[in-house]
């Protein structure tokens, strides 16, 4: 496998054909799914300004860029493995089951997540579950969308 296949594996395409145009800001990612892979290989390229732009618009402010970063480079990044996707009946909200997998030593590991996406203006953002909800419920939600927080995000968020 060449070295300049996309490391999302979503496609054999080289790098530059494939995530580049997406974490450039060329273009957007079509799916839940797509935009799940090309957030892995933002963290293995340590693209984290992709990462907080594809974060839901209210939670961005709260993203701790200096840890995500950190993080990305000490993870030796392996592949990522979609097992399945879902876009839930309201087709604003969508969850991506992943495996993504690093390297532990010698051992290869693999984080386990169900995630949720949220779609705004025809575009998706990532729900991120572990920033603090200072949210009431009356309040607009945190996707952007004028809906309250409790009747649009708020049941894919609250675990
Ligand atoms: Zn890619
Ligand atoms: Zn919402």
């Amino acid at each position: 496998m060449s070295e300049n296949i996309c490391p999302c594996g979503h496609t054999q395409k080289n790098y530059v054909e494939c995530c580049q145009p997406l974490h450039d800001g060329a273009s957007w990612a079509q799916s839940p799914e797509q935009l799940m892979r090309s957030r892995y290989s933002a963290f293995v390229q340590q693209k984290i300004d992709y990462i907080v732009k594809t974060t839901a618009v209210g939670q961005q402010s709260q993203l701790d860029v200096v840890a995500l970063k950190e993080w990305s480079c000490r993870t030796q990044w392996h592949h990522l493995e979609v097992l399945q996707y879902e876009i839930v009946k309201d087709k604003r909200h969508a969850y991506v089951e992943f495996k993504a997998y690093f390297m532990q030593g010698t051992q290869l590991q693999a984080h386990h997540e169900k995630s949720a996406f949220v779609c705004l203006d025809q575009q998706w953002y990532f729900l991120d579950p572990t920033v603090d909800l200072h949210y009431t419920m009356k309040q607009s939600c945190i996707c952007g969308s004028n809906k309250k927080f409790k009747a649009c995000c708020y049941s894919f968020l609250a675990i």
